[in-house]
Formats: C-alpha cells, sequence, structure tokens
C-alpha cells in the first residue's frame, strides 16, 4: 500500500502545519487509496478553526462554515475541501449536529463506518486508524465505528450509505451492524426525499455493479420500505425457468456502463411498467425534465423489426422522441444481451436490435419530420384558415403528423392546408 497525495495536499497540510495546526486527509481518498483504487476528493481535516483557515490562505470558500467547512482553491486550480475537526453532540435522526473539536480522534469517532475512519498525515505519511478499518479493508468487512444501533439511529442515512459501501467495495456487513440495520429500515421514510434520493443515485452513477447494493437493500427490508414497486416487482413468481425479473434487471444494470444513473435507473424500472415508474420517479422528486426523460424510456416500445418500412422507424422514432430514442435502443440490446447471456431464449436476438438501431439512425439521419413541430403548418397556420384555437387544433396537428410521419415528402404547406380542409369538411358530415 502506498498513498500519494496530489502536491497542493501536500501544500496545503503543510502550511496549516506551520501555523500550528495539526492536519490530515480523512475519508473517501484514504480508503479508496487504501483499497487499491484511484482516490476520489481529498478532504482534509485540521484543528485550524475557520477563521484560522481563511487567514492562513489568500484564496478560500466558505462553502459550509456551519460545518466547519472552507474551501480552499490550490494553485493547481482545484478546490479542496478542508473541515475543522468535529464531534457530534446531538441529532435528529436526520441531521447530525455536530461542534468543533480539538483532537483528530474526536472527529475521526464520529464518522460512520471503519473503512472512513482512518487518517492519514501527508506530510509524516503516516496512518492513524484508532477503530482498525484498514484491517476491516483487508477482512473484507464493514463495521460500523461504536455502537451499531445508536450510530443509525443518529442519522438513519447511514442504513444506506452502508449498502453503498458494501456493494462498491464488495464488503460484508458485519453481523452486529447488519442486525442494527435490519431493525431500523421503516425509519428510513423518514429521511427527506433528496438524501434518499442521491443515495440511490450515487449507487447507479459509480457502483460498477449496483446489483450488490441494490441486493443488500431487498435483504435488509430498505427497498420494501422506500420503493414497494421495486419490491412487489421483484416478489413476483418468475414467469419461466431462468432468472426472475428482478435478478434480470439487476444484471442489466451491471452491464451499463458507470456514470449514466439515470440510464441505470430507466432499466431498473423498465419492467415495472409506467404507473409505478411514475409514482417512484415522482416520490424520488427528480426534476420534472429528469422524470419526463426517465418515463419515456420505460414507456418506449421496442424497436420495430429491422425489415419493417422505414415509416414503423419514423413512427417509433417520433413516438420515442428524438431526445430518447438512442437510450431506450440501447437498453432495448442491454436487455437482449443479458437474456442470452444468461441463457434465456425467448428473448429477442441481440444481432436483429442492432440491425434495428442501425435501421433507426438511417432513418432518423434522413431528418424527416417527427414532431408536431416539424410540421410545414402551425396553429398560427390554422387560425389563417379561419379555425377556432382550441382542443381540436391539438388533433387536427397530430392527425397530419401522422400522415406526414407514413411520407415525409407530404410535408409541404399547400398539401397540408388542402388535408385540413378535407378533414373539416368530413367531420363537419
Ligand atoms: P464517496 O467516494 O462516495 O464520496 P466518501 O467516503 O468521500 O465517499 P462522503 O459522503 O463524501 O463519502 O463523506 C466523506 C466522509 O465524511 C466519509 O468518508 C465519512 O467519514 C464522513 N461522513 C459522510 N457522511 C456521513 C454520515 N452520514 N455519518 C457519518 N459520517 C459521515
Ligand atoms: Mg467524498
Amino acid at each position: 500500500m502506498h498513498l500519494t497525495a496530489p502536491p497542493a495536499v501536500v501544500w496545503i497540510a503543510r502550511k496549516l502545519e506551520e501555523h500550528g495546526f495539526e492536519t490530515w486527509t480523512v475519508g473517501g481518498a484514504v480508503r479508496d487509496g487504501l483499497a487499491g483504487r484511484p482516490s476520489g476528493d481529498w478532504d482534509m481535516t485540521t484543528r485550524a478553526r475557520p477563521k484560522d483557515i481563511r487567514r492562513v490562505f489568500k484564496r478560500t470558500v466558505p462553502v459550509g462554515i456551519d460545518h466547519g467547512t472552507v474551501g480552499v482553491l490550490a494553485r493547481d486550480g482545484t478546490m479542496y475541501e478542508v473541515t475543522t475537526f468535529r464531534r457530534d453532540v446531538e441529532t435528529d435522526g436526520r441531521h447530525a449536529v455536530v461542534s468543533f473539536a480539538d483532537r483528530i480522534d474526536d472527529d475521526l469517532a464520529r464518522r460512520d463506518f471503519t473503512v472512513n475512519a482512518i487518517a492519514w498525515h501527508p506530510l509524516t505519511e503516516r496512518l492513524h486508524d484508532p477503530f482498525d478499518g484498514r484491517g476491516d479493508l483487508e477482512r473484507g468487512l464493514l463495521r460500523t465505528v461504536g455502537e451499531p444501533a445508536e450510530r443509525f439511529r443518529e442519522d438513519y442515512l447511514r442504513v444506506l450509505r452502508a449498502f453503498r459501501f458494501a456493494g462498491r467495495f464488495g464488503l460484508d456487513i458485519d453481523e452486529a451492524t447488519w442486525s442494527a440495520l435490519s431493525e431500523v429500515t421503516d425509519r428510513l421514510r423518514g429521511l427527506s426525499a433528496e438524501r434518499i434520493r442521491d443515495e440511490l443515485l450515487k449507487v447507479l452513477d459509480t457502483d460498477a455493479s449496483p446489483s450488490r447494493a441494490l441486493g443488500l437493500y431487498a435483504a435488509s427490508g430498505a427497498l420494501a420500505a422506500l420503493y414497494p414497486e421495486l419490491d412487489d416487482f421483484r416478489e413476483r413468481e418468475p414467469v419461466g425457468p431462468g432468472p426472475s425479473g428482478w435478478d434480470l434487471a439487476c444484471a442489466v444494470v451491471d452491464s451499463l456502463p458507470v456514470g449514466n444513473a439515470l440510464l441505470r435507473l430507466g432499466a431498473l424500472l423498465k419492467p415495472l411498467g409506467d404507473e409505478p415508474a411514475a409514482q417512484l420517479l415522482f416520490r424520488l422528486r427528480l426534476s420534472n425534465a429528469q422524470v419526463d426523460r426517465t418515463l419515456r424510456l420505460v414507456a418506449a416500445p421496442a424497436l420495430p423489426d429491422p425489415g419493417a418500412p422505414d415509416a414503423a422507424f419514423r413512427r417509433w422514432l417520433s413516438g420515442v422522441g428524438r431526445d430518447v430514442w438512442p437510450a431506450s435502443a440501447r437498453l432495448e440490446l442491454a436487455y437482449a444481451r443479458t437474456r442470452r447471456s444468461l441463457g434465456v431464449d425467448d428473448g429477442a436476438d441481440p444481432d436483429a436490435v442492432v440491425g434495428a438501431w442501425r435501421t433507426a439512425r438511417r432513418v432518423r439521419d434522413a431528418g424527416p419530420p417527427l414532431a408536431v413541430g416539424d410540421l410545414a403548418l402551425d396553429g398560427r397556420g390554422l387560425i389563417s384558415l379561419g379555425l377556432r384555437p382550441g382542443p381540436r387544433f391539438g388533433e387536427i396537428l397530430g392527425e397530419l403528423l401522422d400522415w406526414v410521419l407514413e411520407d415525409p415528402s407530404r410535408n409541404q404547406s399547400e398539401l397540408l392546408v388542402e388535408r385540413v380542409l378535407a378533414m373539416e369538411a368530413r367531420d363537419r358530415v
């Protein structure tokens, strides 16, 4: 094991130490480095109070002064978070309320898991690891710092964090930690929607194989408490031989790359159907745009057969939407490939999906009108034909689009006007 901090971290620590303030790196970067993984954010913790930190450095940003966190802008242009040693004083089960401390040990004791409570000194290169987090990493164990029930009671979010870290590092959750967290899964509903959502999105965004964390959500009862739609689906009996729908969906999620949480979320929700997926997404309080996109992905029908007429592809592209169709094709392919690799025979042939995807791209590249907004006639055009604005407008434009999707060369204003007049005459009879 050899940890190497970026030069800027060494520089920050040296300046603080020269002013007499003990300073350590701690948390994710130390843990990741010891686990042999690329280190993410280098968080530092120090005996200096925020006002001291701001005195020592010229360029600082008050990122979380209440929590004792000051952002220090290093010469490499990166901002590093430097946080004053803290100790937990009280909690309301949602947020820990903290006060400053003078000793690194107090600061480490307030942290959630032993693997997250390891300090490393970037100047002396000494580890300070009073809870044997390094040993737990080597043994493959996730364990709370201190008494598990108490630590979860302080902040129930730690239950979800346990799944995330155990999943990401392939750790087993220690028995006492597991039984304490299994007892409190119904308390998870008291957490804010944002914290619940962000935990799930972090699993989907950063874990190479989210199925492990998702399996822990399920086994502990957290899935039933927070995502009953998913848990109901999980409990459904498999229709035939082979994996259950839940296992298949988890395997598909694993097959998709990190860095695209919403695509993976779409994969997980796809087999649930529109209604339960919509309920779940609204409860997560994603942005309207994110909900809309993800729901269109969930609701998207399968690609037409590779040999189907171009009009079928235009209809499909139009229905799924310009922005979502590539993601939808990608999910369909991931499902087909995963079914194949799990030995399920009933599924679509991955080669056929690839073929259909190519056709869809060719058809799209020809630039056909695919949405009402692409029509050579709009609402104003309808008004100039003497029609009164109202819900009928939408119906007319929808019908025109359908007609144009059949044959894009029909998208000319004279032809569309003619068509509208014919429709009106027809409907008046
Ligand atoms: P990631 O790679 O996901 O960022 P991380 O360990 O850096 O992992 P953060 O959420 O960034 O996780 O938190 C940084 C550190 O702060 C953690 O390593 C842990 O020591 C402590 N911490 C964060 N959240 C909590 C919490 N809810 N309870 C106790 N300690 C926490
Ligand atoms: Mg972090």
